[in-house]
């Protein structure tokens, strides 16, 4: 009897087939001659229906063991479902209970908790049908992140998470320390003396692996990143975690509207995808969670991506008839109320603003001749606002200095980086997307936490 996952039987079962399954008790439900349990293995959002009957052996006892959180192995055979809700399910002859779950005390009876209180147990919260379709909706789109790149050729490559450069300008660092911290080095001035730290200096968590993988693409054209990242960012928002997965491609010989166009692409290839693997999940979310979630889906999919400057971006934001809480001024970064004006409701889809004022952005981004903008890009998307920022990077050593002056750093730290600009420098162009934005994103749910198996926030870091 061969061992298969529910989702499957579910699809292709058929009647008279033999089959057994391994799972989780959903529900159980007693009647006079017999009694039906609904197992779930996490493959699928529906559970197999069991029918037990009074001739299986050690029936009553059993029976007493299957609740909710029991974990349980069932074989039987299939049988067409009566009942409507499913098309098969299974009439079992045999029944290991392999674990128990004492329904006065586990913390997960059938009924709606809230995204809150599931917070709380988070060691168990993975059982739910909402967390069940977030988890396979994350995995789908983490591997059509996979094969997106692969199918053009792109190196994956892993960039480290230990970091020493401070210098990258995306909020703030957490430090790595072997130190003492009862009894600190100090040096003369009294400060800490990260000279006798574990790696000589100080060093830190990354946020971002963009200038590693600037040196990957200098030897292997297109590359991508895809691993975790942190800030100490103190925003208790839901759209921020102190470890979110980044996903970051960098292309040599590539533009600024060539970066733009992989992004785009990029987005349509990881909803389609989604759409294929995980459409039960899809329709539970625009069903239970964000009734635009399908819609919003379909006009990533089918609709070309509004392209503006962020000077046209301004001038649309300052003629808006509606009062926003930040100021809107040639100058100052767009907030959150801001882009998701633009994506939400004037142009109703993904808009990509380019070519902001050089005061506000990164060192590494590309001057324009103006002077007065970098060629950065920042693709907006409705109900979230920014989920990629990426940029064409300065490739001439003589400009990249002196932005690099000019932010307080010192070039000498960047040596590595800037030597890059002295051998077989070309122009060349990324974009990071903060994976649990996408998952947000496409999935409707509200709150960056419930995206994550384990969130690490503010004051949080449990499980
Ligand atoms: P924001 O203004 O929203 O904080 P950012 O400008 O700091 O974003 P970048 O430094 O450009 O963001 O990082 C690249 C991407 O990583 C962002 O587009 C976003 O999708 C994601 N991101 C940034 N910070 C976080 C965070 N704290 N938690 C989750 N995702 C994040
Ligand atoms: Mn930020």
């Amino acid at each position: 009897m061969v061992n298969r996952r529910i989702v499957e039987i579910l699809r292709t079962g058929q009647p008279d087939e033999s089959v057994t399954i391994k799972g989780w008790v959903r529900t159980k439900r007693e009647l006079k001659d017999f009694a039906f349990t609904e197992v779930n293995d996490g493959s699928s959002m529906v559970s197999l229906q069991v029918i037990l009957n009074p001739d299986l052996p050690d029936y009553e006892n059993t029976l007493k063991q299957l609740n909710t959180g029991a974990s349980v192995e069932v074989s039987g055979v299939l049988v067409p479902s009566p009942g409507k809700g499913q098309r098969i399910e299974i009439k079992a002859s045999q029944v290991k209970v392999y674990g128990e779950a004492n329904p006065e005390a586990y913390p997960l009876q059938k009924k709606r908790h809230s995204f809150e209180f599931l917070r709380t147990i988070g060691h168990l919260r993975a059982r739910t049908n909402t967390m069940g379709a977030v988890f396979r909706v994350r995995n789908a789109c983490a591997s059509a992140i996979h094969e997106f790149f692969q199918e053009r050729g792109f190196l994956w490559v892993h960039t480290p998470i230990i970091t020493a450069n401070d210098c990258e300008g995306a909020g703030e660092l957490f430090t790595v320390s072997s130190l003492n911290f009862q009894n600190l080095p100090k040096t003369e001035a009294g400060e800490c003396d990260y000279s006798r730290d574990f790696f000589g200096k100080r060093a830190y968590l990354t946020v971002s692996g963009q200038l590693q993988a600037e040196v990957m693409a200098m030897a292997f054209r297109d590359v991508y990143t895809f691993g975790p990242t942190f800030r100490a960012e103190n925003s208790n928002t839901s759209r921020h975690l102190a470890e979110f997965w980044m996903v970051e491609p960098e292309m040599a010989f590539c533009d600024l509207s060539g970066d733009m166009d992989l992004a785009e692409q990029f987005l349509k290839h990881l909803f389609k995808s989604v759409l294929e693997q995980c459409p039960e999940d899809m329709e539970f979310f625009n069903k239970r969670i964000d009734d635009s979630v399908l819609s919003t889906a379909e006009n990533i999919i089918n609709n070309q991506f509004e392209r503006i400057t962020y000077t046209e971006a301004i001038a649309l934001l300052e003629k808006a008839d509606r009062q926003f809480e930040y100021p809107v001024s040639w100058g100052l970064d767009l907030q959150s109320e801001h882009e998701r004006y633009l994506a939400e409701e004037l142009f109703k889809k993904p808009v990509i603003v380019t070519d902001y004022p050089v005061g506000i952005k990164a060192f590494y981004m590309r001057l324009s001749d103006d002077e007065q903008t970098v060629r950065a890009m920042d693709v907006l998307a409705p109900k979230i606002g920014e989920i990629i920022g990426g940029s064409q990077r300065e490739e001439r050593l003589d400009i990249l200095e002196k932005r690099i002056q000019s932010q307080g750093v010192n070039p000498e730290e960047l040596w590595w980086y800037l030597d890059l600009r002295r051998y077989g420098t070309v122009e060349h162009a990324g974009f990071g997307l903060g994976f649990e934005r996408l998952v947000q994103f496409m999935t409707g749910m509200g709150n960056i936490r419930d995206v994550i198996p384990f969130p690490r926030t503010p004051l949080s870091a449990d499980f």
